[in-house]
């Protein structure tokens, strides 16, 4: 990974934000930033320098994992190094003006920090220049993005094997975390999705103690993370008998689904993107019953920017992925979702998920 390419990136963005260094709180933008990934730790990134502050359970994981970054180990919170580092040497570096993380960071450590550094250094609340720059994704991340999705699209033929009427959607969820584990998964991107019967309307059906009904849909919605990198998609299918309307629904999602991939170029804005899925189902009366965003950004985190949602003036640009994943849902009968995630390409995107849309009986 190119730490230190991504550090001279937000370096230049620092000065263009007015900023004369950030704070960094969020762990996901400082895994991108230095490398480390474990739980405790802030990083300082100056116009001309950047320092890793972590306590000393890290410090031995801090030595191997974060080589751009000077690390500073100590008994305080991270925070509060960071600030009396700074505080000491504001004056050489030239930092007058803080950025801080305002998603990120508690009322507690904005009181503390404001304490520390008055009044040689104010702080200000910075845009969300790390997520900016994690929108796009270079070659390794791509490649990591890739083999994460491949290990999680195996689940899926765990799924299938082991969904059946009478078994409960939690026992299909214990089937796939296991072979995800197995498989050398770090844990799942979030708490498996198997909703069946009436409870596919729910978009969010975590897997529960519920049976699975001898007919309706099963909507699977699962991820892994891999090296850090996490997977995102889902597939619908079918136990027992189809109902025609059960059917037209599928067929709906697929149909929205596909329209959405083929809005997907560089250039496009994100409600573009939206807009096809909705405009599509919209075209067959089920419009109202598709009650969330189209897609969102997936990387380091399962859910960062950009979001692929109405009005959203985000373009795309090549190196993106995102995933795109309309769905129906009609409370007390049924849903329906399919999820893929897409690279956006020169000519328009690549779909990386590789699993079959066909409609599955089990
Ligand atoms: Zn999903
Ligand atoms: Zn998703």
């Amino acid at each position: 990974m190119d730490y230190a390419g991504r550090q001279a990136n937000l370096q230049r963005d620092l000065g263009r934000s007015g900023l004369d260094a950030l704070l960094i709180t969020h762990l996901p933008n400082i895994r991108y930033l230095c490398g480390f990934t474990g739980s405790a730790g802030t990083l300082l990134v100056t116009e001309s320098r950047s320092a890793f502050f972590t306590d000393g359970r890290y410090k031995e994981q801090a030595s191997t994992e974060v080589r751009v970054s000077r690390i500073i180990t100590g008994r305080k919170s991270p925070v509060t190094m960071a600030a009396e580092w700074l505080k000491r040497n504001a004056r050489n570096l030239g930092v007058r003006v803080l950025g801080i993380e305002g998603q990120h960071l508690t009322v507690a450590e904005h009181s503390q920090l404001e304490k520390a550094l008055r009044p040689t250094v104010r702080l200000r609340k910075s845009p969300p220049l790390v997520e900016q720059a994690r929108m796009v994704k270079d070659a390794d991340e791509i490649a990591l993005l890739r083999a994460a999705l491949e290990l999680g699209e195996r689940l899926f033929d765990v799924a299938i094997k082991t969904i059946r009427a009478g078994v409960t959607e939690t026992e299909v969820a214990a089937e796939m975390e296991f072979a995800a584990r197995r498989a050398g998964a770090e844990a799942m991107s979030f708490e498996t999705i198997i909703a069946s019967g009436p409870r596919s309307a729910l978009p969010h059906g975590r897997a529960s103690t519920t049976e699975i009904p001898a007919k309706g849909f099963v909507v699977c919605d699962f991820g892994i993370i891999l090296a850090g990198y996490c997977s995102d998609m889902t597939r619908t299918v079918h136990v027992g008998r189809i109902s025609a309307d059960a059917q037209e629904m599928y067929d709906a999602v697929r149909i929205a689904q596909q329209a959405a991939i083929e809005a997907v170029s560089p250039g496009a804005t994100a409600g573009k993107v939206d807009r096809a899925a909705r405009t599509a189902l919209a075209r067959k009366g089920l419009g109202r019953y598709f009650t969330h965003s189209t897609g969102h950004g997936v990387g380091l985190e399962i859910h960062e920017p950009p979001r692929i949602a109405a009005r959203q003036k985000d373009t795309l640009q090549v190196g993106m992925v995102i995933t795109i994943e309309p769905g129906v849902y009609v409370p007390g009968f049924a849903g329906v979702r399919i999820e893929d995630m897409v690279l956006v390409t020169e000519s328009g995107c690549e779909v990386l998920t590789r699993t079959s849309k066909e409609l599955l009986i089990v």
